[in-house]
């Protein structure tokens, strides 16, 4: 079909009904051009005067070319950003059952904080003693993550969960290498977190499994059997990813630091136990907290984290510059360090995210330190809410109640002909983002729901209602709509496969020709 501009509907959007429209559009759901599509050369939206010629005001980096941006109107700006955002689906928007994401409500507080004007402006290029006040944020920020995990120093700098991960695992390397010890091994139970073992292969190491238990915990015995002088570390989830707690986590450090290696801890999902448990008293050498998780800072989308690492006394003098220090003038920033320094160096850019930093800082604040063991208590409860309203019928992975996060198998769809993925995909048709499906990879046909402590028993029971009609419906027979799923989306289903590989960055529309075959 064509649409108004004389061009095909985008593929995959007519929308399974006879329901064909002029515009390509459905309903309120209006289709988009690209901006370059819309383009009208010349075409702009402020129309101020040319400013009178001043010299050298860039440096004489004066534009030589046009850079080629589409002319539009402000109106057409305007419409063709605010259409994009709501395709986008958003914890603004609506639940987000997203397991291991921590997609928690982002309090407007926190934006508040970071937008003031002394925090906003800040630029990193600027001298020590203007930035005092941002440098004591930090600090403050540092010194509330060591109370909370109980561990005596924190790596502030690192962007992401996976990045703390590999600033982790580099102090570890630089502390084995520190005594001669060249170690090359990291064991990596199969209920951590994929960036595990990514990380510990990125950063050179060798990496075993270590199987799980039938209860999805880590199998101790051949964690024991696997440990010896060539590990240099083990890598546990905590909180796993079958939303589990481990409980032999005291007896896995124990064997690992025996066999003189490192316990690093993977932390993203601290929001479980936060005001809980302190991971110092569990014997853990190394963890990083996903700010953008636990403390609420917004994600998705790739983008900003931060993912500071807490580490013991053992690792704490091998900790990236730069880092804040404090002395009577002042707070000062260390970049580098002297002879005799145990820094494993520089990891990113400045300091970390700030902005991250602020937003982190201000919900620990104005949560208080009962406020955050509630914020622990609630994301359990709501978890084991959600798993104990569908366990009639859906199929818990695992016995007993949950952590943070309820993970199903698809048992329940036995012979029903409906996939994990049919059924994520008849999410959307209900308005949800699909929960995480297929992982962990020890749960077949894995689906992990997390609800977060934000949502509240009237949204969570919408939800659960829905999980609920959708199992149903699957039982009674309708795996054709499953397979068409989603029907009431933008886009219908996509080649995800051909959608990772060979992405189409920009549409172009076929000629006409083609268009009308
Ligand atoms: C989210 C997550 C990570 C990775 O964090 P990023 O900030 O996305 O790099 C690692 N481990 C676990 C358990 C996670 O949930």
């Amino acid at each position: 079909m064509l649409n108004r501009q004389g061009r095909p509907t985008a593929p995959g959007n007519d929308n399974g009904t006879a329901i064909t429209t002029f515009t390509g559009n459905r309903g309120l759901d209006h289709e988009e051009l690209l901006s370059f599509e819309q383009d009208a050369p010349g075409r702009c939206g402020v129309d101020l005067p040319a400013p009178p010629k001043t010299t050298e005001r860039l440096g004489g980096l004066a534009r030589r070319d046009a850079i080629g941006l589409p002319g539009l109107s402000e109106p057409q700006v305007v419409r063709h950003f605010v259409r994009l955002s709501r395709k986008n689906y958003a914890i603004d928007s609506g639940l987000y059952p997203l397991g291991s994401c921590t997609m928690k409500h982002n309090p407007r507080l926190n934006e508040k904080a970071a937008r003031l004007p002394g925090l906003g402006d800040l630029h990193p290029m600027q001298p020590v003693s203007t930035v005092q006040g941002a440098l004591e944020l930090i600090d403050t920020l540092a010194h509330w993550l060591k109370t909370l995990t109980g561990m005596p120093a924190v790596a502030m700098s690192p962007a992401a969960g996976a990045h703390g991960e590999l600033c982790g695992l580099m102090a570890i390397r630089a502390a084995h290498r520190a005594r001669g010890d060249a170690r090359k091994k990291v064991l990596v139970p199969e209920s951590a977190h994929g960036t595990n073992p990514a990380t510990a292969a990125f950063c050179g190491y060798e990496v075993e499994s270590i199987p799980a238990n039938e209860e999805g915990r880590v199998d101790l015995d051949a964690l024991a059997r696997a440990l010896g002088p060539d590990v240099a570390a083990v890598m546990l989830t905590n909180p796993n990813t079958c939303g589990l707690f481990e409980r032999d986590v005291i007896k896995v450090a124990e064997l690992t630091h025996k066999a003189g290696a490192y316990f690093y801890c993977d932390g993203a999902n601290f929001n479980a136990i936060v005001g809980r448990v302190r991971p110092g008293d569990l014997g853990i050498d190394a963890m990083h907290i996903n700010l953008h998780k636990t403390f609420s800072t917004p994600h998705g989308g790739g983008g900003p984290g931060s993912g500071p690492v807490v580490l013991s006394e053992a690792l704490a003098s091998f900790v990236p510059v730069p880092y804040v220090v404090h002395d009577a003038k002042g707070f000062q920033l260390v970049e580098h360090e002297g002879a005799g320094g145990h820094s494993f160096g520089r990891l990113k850019g400045f300091h970390g995210q700030m902005g991250m930093f602020i937003r982190a800082l201000t919900y620990m604040l104005s949560h208080g330190a009962d406020g955050l063991r509630q914020v622990a208590e609630d994301a359990v409860l709501n978890a084991n809410y959600v798993m104990a309203s569908l366990k009639d019928v859906m199929t818990p992975a695992f016995e007993g109640p949950c952590m943070h996060e309820a993970l199903f198998d698809d048992r329940f769809l036995k012979d029903t002909g409906v996939t994990t993925l049919d059924f994520a995909k008849a999410m959307i048709d209900e308005g949800y983002h699909p929960m995480t499906m297929y992982f962990p990879l020890v749960v077949h046909g894995a689906m992990l729901i997390e609800p977060t402590e934000t949502e509240s028993k009237d949204a969570i029971d919408t939800f659960v209602g829905a999980l609920r009609h959708l199992a149903e419906r699957a039982k009674a027979g309708d795996k054709e709509r499953f397979a068409a799923a989603p029907l009431l989306a933008p886009r219908r289903r996509l080649d995800e496969t051909r959608a990772a590989r060979q992405p189409v960055l920009r549409w172009k529309p076929p000629a006409p020709a083609q268009a009308a075959e």
